[in-house]
């Protein structure tokens, strides 16, 4: 079962993820660690701290409301070591970060919902809307499935309209939180471990590829991020799926920085520290 079997049987079209980005980057392989996350007694429900937030499509004028997360509620407690913020009493906002239109399927990240071209309302409404036959609502939080989901569609979406390769990549990046979410959130022994695994190590090498087309092509700020920040993601993205040179080079650039804030020196530091761990481990393994 591929990553996006489940929209393909949407009837949404076959995904072909060797194609994402507009030109080929490296793909590699290497193991993904176990996450570490802190258990906290639940305090607040999510359910709470959500409203429903109104958005008018661009694609088909609709008006339609979306669950939001009232960030002010809420705190970013720690970041994992896939830079996935995670937040107090087991809320994860980053599920509500996508807005879908019920009516026509047409999806986005939230930062990308925008006005769009006439060539992309053409190519969308012909080639997406008409294959869309609904998604279920949820009702009363957006699980990990459902999020996951939307966020395939916000990824079909922003091939339709031609995106930067540096959004697609956001997605791929956004859905390897999300996926990481839900293996927290399930039980360790459960065996839909193994496939959600399987799909964020996928998602964070399509991440990785993007962001390293984008790179040097796109302006910055990118999604959001500045060109230091997105080097030190890049580090870490790098370092997860074996690249280890890559993401050395790139430590260098964020330690040598003379704009990067010190505290993401700190950090980056720390990951160089835990390569140098890693080969020396593995030299010893091969010469006992
Ligand atoms: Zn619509």
């Amino acid at each position: 079962m591929g990553l996006f079997s489940d929209v393909e049987q949407m009837g949404l079209g076959e995904v072909n993820v060797d194609k994402i980005f507009k030109e080929d980057g490296k793909n590699s392989h290497t193991h993904i660690q176990k996450a570490k996350t802190e258990k906290k007694e639940p305090e607040k429900r999510e359910e709470d701290l959500l409203f429903d937030k109104s958005y008018q499509c661009p694609i088909c004028d609709s008006q339609f409301k979306v669950k939001a997360v009232r960030s002010g509620n809420i705190k970013m407690i720690d970041q994992d070591e896939i830079l996935r913020p995670i937040y107090e009493n087991h809320i994860d906002p980053l599920k509500y970060d996508v807005v879908s239109c019920p009516h026509c399927g047409y999806t986005t990240l939230s930062r990308y919902h925008k006005p769009v071209t006439t060539g992309q309302l053409r190519t969308i409404r012909q080639e997406y809307c008409s294959n869309f036959k609904g998604i279920p609502q949820e009702e009363p939080c957006m699980s990990y499935e459902g999020s996951l989901l939307r966020h395939k569609l916000a990824l079909i979406c922003a091939m339709k309209r031609n995106a930067k390769n540096s959004e697609k990549a956001y997605i791929f990046l956004k859905m390897a939180w999300l996926l990481r979410g839900e293996q927290d959130e399930l039980p360790k022994d459960n065996p839909k471990q193994m496939e959600l695994k399987k799909e964020e190590r996928e998602c964070i090498e399509k991440a990785y590829e993007g962001f390293l087309s984008a790179f040097s092509k796109e302006p910055f700020p990118m999604c959001g991020m500045d060109e230091i920040s997105l080097r030190y993601i890049m580090a870490v993205l790098a370092h997860k799926i074996g690249e280890r040179e890559e993401s050395v080079r790139m430590l260098a650039k964020v330690l040598t920085s003379k704009t990067a804030p010190q505290r993401l020196k700190d950090k980056a530091f720390d990951l160089k520290e835990e390569i140098k761990k890693e080969v020396v481990q593995e030299k010893n393994a091969q010469t006992s």
